[in-house]
């Protein structure tokens, strides 16, 4: 008889947020089958959150980066390996060769392999002083040019940029953000939060320069030179570019699983195109059944969520993706919570005042609520996920009406 703990069971390829959340959750699924975990980078599976916010202003250890105690995955059978990278895919023979020469057999292959920086592609990039900054070595790197006094260039003024600047800013660098867009978080938010935004930066004394595409990078006696289209030029001790993801599909396509570039394309149970072989997180153009169509999102709820529901699929459960994404960003001291997704709205509504950097900005369609932005009203986020989710139709002035406990609305028709 077969014994099922030992492998071919179900080997995970990238060691991140989504990847450990398959592995721990098919154990609490009741899973016995053996548990392979493998990752490239040199350290157990961590959170990234922290490496723009408190790692990089030395206020978090590595130590609390980690997603769980490294004990907890020997304790749960799940065979963690460090440092191995997976290269190629033989889904015939279902193995997976590894950067270490060994041939792994599996019985279900699950890719979690993220994604990574888009890089800058300018004359200069590939020479200058040029940092991405997405795992815990980039911050490594980062943190001896982090001196007070500094010059540092942002190029992309999205969560990276944005969250970068704070925390420079306050360590004492200059700091300007160059944004190729006519505003700050312009593809996830409306112009009143991009305004909130670029405010509360500039107050800190960021620099915040947009509609600007750089040019060029290049190498002078005063540092690197940052040259913008419009002729504009910068001096930096530092550049960073925060300018998107990547997401990594090349060990999809050795298995000749159907990917696009917007990611590795899996059904509402994670399913690639391949037989066995499944996909979740930062890496997928997944299909969402709340929307009905296919995305691709970045961000650890989605992460954790599709991870638990291909876990529950290879416990032999009936699963059906449908989770409503949501974000969130610190900022000094602005906690920013989004749901939703806001493309397509034909109205914003405010509650609460920017002013007093407590507000939340509803976004409706045909007066359904389909997103919202929360900065700093944590309770009233709690209400608004749950709005969006049921697709409740509103009135404006319904929303503004601070005195009017926003919860009364979940009583309302939703829209199917
Ligand atoms: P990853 O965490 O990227 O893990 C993938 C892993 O697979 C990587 O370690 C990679 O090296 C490895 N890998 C890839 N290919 C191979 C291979 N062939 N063989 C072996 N290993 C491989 N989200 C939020 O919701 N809130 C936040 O505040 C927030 N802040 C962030 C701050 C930063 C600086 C960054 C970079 C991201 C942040 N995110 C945030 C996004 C969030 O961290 C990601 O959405 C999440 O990490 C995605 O998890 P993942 O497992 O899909 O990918
Ligand atoms: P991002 O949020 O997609 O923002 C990138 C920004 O840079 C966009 O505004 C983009 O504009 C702009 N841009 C693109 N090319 C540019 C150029 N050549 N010059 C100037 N601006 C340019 O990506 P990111 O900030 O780099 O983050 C990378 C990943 O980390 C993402 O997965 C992100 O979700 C994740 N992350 C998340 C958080 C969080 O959730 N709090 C925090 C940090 C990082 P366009 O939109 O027009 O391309």
């Amino acid at each position: 008889m077969t014994d099922i703990t030992q492998p071919p069971g179900v080997v995970i390829v990238g060691a991140g947020q989504a990847g450990s959340e398959v592995a721990t959750a098919l154990r609490q699924q009741g899973f016995v089958g053996s548990i392979t975990l493998l990752g490239d980078e040199a350290y157990l599976p961590y959170r990234r959150p922290p490496l723009s916010k408190t790692f990089l202003a030395g206020q978090a250890t590595l130590a609390s980066l980690y997603l769980k105690p490294a004990d907890v995955y020997a304790r749960h059978g799940i065979h963690c390996r460090v440092g191995v990278r997976a290269h190629r895919i033989d889904a015939a023979a279902r193995q997976l060769w590894l950067s270490d020469g060994e041939v792994l057999p599996y019985q279900h292959l699950v890719l979690a392999t993220g994604g990574r920086p888009r890089p800058l592609s300018v004359p200069g990039a590939d020479k200058g002083n040029l940092h991405y900054l997405r795992t815990i070595d980039d911050v490594e790197r980062l943190k001896s040019h982090f001196v007070s006094g500094a010059r540092l260039v942002l190029i992309g003024g999205g969560y990276i940029g944005l969250e970068t600047a704070a925390v420079a800013v306050k360590a004492g660098l200059r700091v300007t953000v160059v944004e190729a867009m006519p505003r700050v978080l312009a593809r996830v938010a409306a112009p009143v939060l991009s305004e909130f935004y670029q405010s509360v930066h500039r107050g800190h004394g960021v620099e915040i320069v947009t509609d600007a595409a750089v040019a060029s990078l290049s190498q002078t006696e005063d540092g690197t030179r940052v040259q913008l289209a419009d002729g504009r030029e910068l001096s930096a001790d530092l550049v960073i570019a925060g300018i998107g993801l990547v997401p990594e599909t090349a060990l999809a396509e050795t298995a000749g699983a159907a990917v696009t570039p917007a990611g590795i394309v899996v059904d509402t149970a994670c399913r690639t195109s391949i037989a066995n072989i499944y996909a979740v997180g930062d890496c997928t153009f997944h299909e969402n059944a709340f929307y009905g169509r296919h995305m691709r999102v970045e961000s650890v709820p989605h992460a954790t969520e599709q991870a638990r529901t291909l876990a529950a699929a290879l416990c032999g459960k009936p699963v059906c993706y449908a989770s409503v994404p949501w974000f969130w960003s610190d900022q000094y001291d602005l906690k920013l919570q989004m749901v939703g997704l806001s493309e397509g709205y034909d109205q914003v509504v405010l509650r609460g005042d920017p002013e007093q950097a407590s507000f939340i900005a509803f976004y409706l369609r045909k007066g359904v609520v389909i997103s919202a932005d929360a900065v700093n009203r944590p309770q009233d986020f709690m209400v608004a996920k749950r709005l969006v989710a049921d697709r409740v139709h509103v009135m404006p002035e319904q929303l503004q009406q601070q005195d009017v406990p926003l919860k009364t609305l979940l009583q309302q028709d939703a829209v199917a």
